[in-house]
């Protein structure tokens, strides 16, 4: 598990009152490669669940800005920025998951820990920016039940 959310990979959650008020209906945005996410502001307002890339943490931007991505920190932005209920982080670098390599020097346990510390620092960055708790981070195979 690389994130500090529940280790089931099925999140069950009641509907929220927004969308209790709209009829019950879900709005899921999801977003790929991005670095400016304002084009679709208008669109992604009160998502239920947002996806969105954290390829970074925000120490890194300069190189998020290069390779057209986004930072933890972007991402939490805009999810507050549109409202959204629940945000999931997407596309990590490799140096923060399993895609990384262990450093020379690191056992495997080492770098595994290495690994969950960063990831936690990605969500913690996004949820700071989000101003909210309800962000979790994807793996392969991911499910959220809606
Ligand atoms: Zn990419």
């Amino acid at each position: 598990m690389r994130c500090s959310q529940p280790s089931t990979p099925n999140l069950q959650e009641p509907p929220t009152a927004q969308n209790e008020a709209a009829g019950g209906g879900r709005k899921v945005v999801l977003l790929g490669d991005t670095h400016d996410s304002a084009p679709i502001r208008q669109l992604a307002q009160g998502a239920t669940v947002l996806s969105h890339e954290a390829t970074f943490l925000d120490e890194m931007y300069e190189k998020a800005r290069v390779a057209m991505h986004s930072t933890g920190k972007m991402a939490g932005a805009f999810a507050r920025e549109v409202g959204a209920a629940k945000l999931v982080l997407t596309h990590f670098s490799g140096r923060y998951g399993h895609g990384g390599e262990p450093a020379p020097a690191m056992s495997e346990d080492d770098a595994e820990r290495m690994d969950e510390r960063d990831l936690v620092m990605l969500q913690r960055e996004a949820e700071r920016a989000m101003r909210s708790k309800n962000v979790t981070c994807a793996y392969d195979g991911f499910t959220l039940r809606l």
